[in-house]
């Protein structure tokens, strides 16, 4: 259920109404919009008459939800989210860049990777430290020294770090170094993890499922809303098709429905969407075109003989030209890079 307040409700109606619906068994969510206030209610059992809270002061009306999602929908906030991260955002007007290995693999690579980067003028690395691989025995990433070379390297260029966490058990020591917190594509429905991240007071980049639907992801991003932590980023990486010729098939589709559906950033991964490294900028370029907030996106120093997706990783002068074309774009969508 949401309440939307009247442009010029009092704190003291709010907060009346706040009061009202917390006696009532619901957590109470506050966005603040430009114009209207609107109040979340979100966990109670369902009201059988909505007329005494619509009858409050300053209540202009009480909208029922059908969706299973509520603090991620529009209804709920209609202007876009800007998620802060560090110097830098991501959402509204601007362009995110994410870029880097796939897994870290030693501080040199970093190294090479993040001055390319900063070269550039990107302001978010990526990189693995514990890695999902489909294989026991394929590589497993360096865990918490993973973690350490990408703040070292961050931290001299001023970036920001988006790494993935795996279980719960994670979070706490991933905090620590990390910026954003990233759930893949795997993890996109585990629930305990998503529950868990709600608490934490950093972003959470929640990379949709390969087998889920747009509803789901948007139920999944509630998960880590309802415990406190709005700051989600959603991205589309690639759903499982009967096409073999791509790894996944993208689903630029998945852009404008989402953004229509949620005021949350929506982002592109074009690396594990292809899992062909000729397929990376066009990709790219879409996505941009389509209107995502920005791109997450696989580049090495030495592909071809990265311990992890060298395949799909853009070599450096790649991911330059990339970078240049996207700058090209941008100002015709009236956005900034
Ligand atoms: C990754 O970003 O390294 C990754 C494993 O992605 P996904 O979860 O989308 O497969
Ligand atoms: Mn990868």
């Amino acid at each position: 259920m949401l309440i939307v307040m009247k442009p010029n409700a009092s704190d003291d109606a709010i907060q009346k109404v706040v009061d009202c619906i917390k006696s009532k068994g619901f957590d109470s969510h506050i966005s603040k919009g430009e114009i209207n206030t609107v109040i979340g209610a979100v966990g109670g059992k369902a009201i059988q008459d909505r007329r005494d809270i619509e009858l409050m002061e300053g209540v202009q009306e009480v909208l029922k939800i059908s969706s299973n999602y509520k603090l991620a929908s529009r209804t709920f906030k209609n202007d876009d989210s800007i998620i802060k991260v560090r110097n830098a955002e991501i959402g509204g007007n601007k362009i995110a860049v994410i870029a880097g290995p796939c897994a870290v693999e030693s501080l040199e690579q970093l190294e090479a990777i993040a001055e390319c980067l900063h070269r550039c003028g990107v302001k978010f690395m990526r990189g693995g430290a514990f890695k999902p691989r489909t294989s026991p025995y394929s590589f497993q990433g360096l865990g918490e020294q993973g973690l350490k070379y990408l703040r070292q390297v961050a931290d001299k260029y001023n970036m920001a770090i988006v790494s993935e966490v795996m279980e719960a058990s994670q979070i706490e020591l991933c905090v620590k170094y990390v910026d954003i917190l990233q759930v893949g594509a795997r993890n996109m429905q585990n629930f305990n993890l998503l529950r868990e991240l709600g608490y934490i007071k950093k972003p959470v980049l929640l990379k949709r499922g390969l087998s889920a639907t747009i509803e789901e992801l948007l139920m999944s991003a509630e998960y880590i809303m309802a415990g406190g932590n709005r700051d989600v980023i959603l991205c589309e990486r690639g759903i499982r098709t009967f096409e073999t010729a791509t790894r996944n098939t993208l689903d630029i589709s998945a852009i404008p429905v989402i953004k229509k559906l949620s005021h949350l950033p929506i982002i592109v991964d074009p690396s594990h969407a292809t899992g062909l490294r000729d397929k990376v900028a066009p990709m790219s370029r879409a996505a941009i075109a389509a209107g995502a907030d920005g791109i997450i996106v696989e580049i090495h120093n030495s592909p071809d003989t990265a311990l992890c997706d060298g395949a799909q990783s853009l070599y450096l002068n790649q991911f330059e030209e990339l970078y240049g074309e996207l700058k090209g774009i941008a100002p015709v969508l009236k956005r900034e890079l």
